[in-house]
């Protein structure tokens, strides 16, 4: 059975002992273990059922430890950093030796960033290694948000998960690599993708479409799903002409009077602000998935901004778009 702690000092000791905890960030939560040990890290794939060709993200208390983990930064890496770390940005390095492979699933370079939220920081700042860390969702399916997310995912299995709270942002990451100096979109996230090339120009996007390895498992194409079937929708006035039988959910970005009656309605954002519809996305499929409906509905967000990481996440979690 999972156990849910406040208590920092508990989680510190289980790491130290070389134990999977779960942790808050302010993306979602995160399963770490000692990223400097591959046996620890091992523990991570089999808690979640991650194949092994699927990489980590090493969190690291300050940007002052990159050395450990990164044999050199670009300049426009060290700008980015300087800008949004402590925070939703992870940048793909030249790993340094102290990296096992597992932790890069064998790959040349390392994932790594700064969390932002107080509980990963001090966490981080008590060890005296990162912590490599996936989300805290069995593999491909919903992040979590909160730690009651986290429990009812592993509740069949031993894990102590640090409870800080709902995440902030409520999305993952966005992940940005290099070729030379030219940053190169990996994944999709919490930070829009204009106010990235606001800083360092175009930003290419990573081809995510070559065979059954992406380069970026976190585009994988069925990813973040829940258990009852998801369908997209372009337009509300769509949901009354399908026959759905009994029981539907719809995913609303803001309130919408033209919803036939009987769907149960999660809405995002009664302000209709992108921001506050990632903080809500994950925990709303949660409930959702978990109210025995036979059908989800989603509505896609305008793409543009954090729209398009919204939408990214609902593509990956569908089964179907009418
Ligand atoms: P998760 O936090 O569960 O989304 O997992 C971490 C994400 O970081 C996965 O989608 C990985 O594909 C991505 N990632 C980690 N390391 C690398 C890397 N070296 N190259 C590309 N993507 C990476
Ligand atoms: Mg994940």
């Amino acid at each position: 059975m999972a156990i849910v702690t406040d208590d920092i000092e508990i989680a510190v000791k289980k790491l130290q002992n070389g134990e999977v905890v779960a942790f808050p960030t302010e993306t979602v939560y995160g399963l770490g273990a000692n990223a400097f040990s591959g046996r620890k890290v091992r523990k991570i794939f089999e808690l979640k059922g991650r194949p092994l060709f699927n990489p980590l993200i090493v969190h690291i208390a300050s940007a002052d430890y990159l050395d450990e983990i990164a044999t050199s930064v670009p300049a426009v890496a060290k700008k980015l950093a300087d800008l949004y770390w402590p925070g939703p940005l992870t940048l793909l390095l030249p790993k340094s030796r102290n990296i096992p492979d597992l932790v890069t699933a064998g790959m040349p370079t390392v994932a790594v960033r700064v969390p932002a939220h107080p509980v990963a920081k001090s966490l981080l700042e008590k060890l005296d290694f990162p912590l490599a860390a996936p989300s805290a969702n069995k593999f491909t399916g919903i992040s979590p948000t909160c730690a009651a997310h986290v429990a009812a995912a592993f509740s069949d299995q031993k894990l102590t998960i640090l409870d800080g709270g709902h995440c902030k942002k409520g999305i993952e990451s966005t992940i940005i690599g290099f070729k030379n100096e030219t940053p190169i979109l990996y994944r999709l996230g919490a930070i829009p993708i204009e106010d990235i090339e606001a800083i360092t120009g175009n930003v290419e996007i990573m081809n995510q479409n070559k065979g059954v390895k992406p380069a970026a498992p976190g585009m994988m194409k069925k990813h973040y799903a829940p258990r009852t079937p998801l369908v997209l929708i372009k337009n509300i006035d769509q949901l009354g002409k399908v026959k759905f039988g009994k029981n539907a959910g719809v995913i609303l970005f803001t309130d919408n009077v033209n919803v036939p009656a009987g769907f149960q309605c999660e809405i995002l954002s009664r302000h209709a602000d992108p921001e506050e519809a990632c903080a809500n996305l994950y925990a709303a499929l949660h409930r959702l998935d978990n109210a025995q409906l036979d059908f989800v509905f989603a509505e896609l967000l305008p793409e543009t901004g954090l729209g398009v990481t919204i939408n990214d996440r609902l593509r990956r979690a569908a089964s179907n778009i009418l």
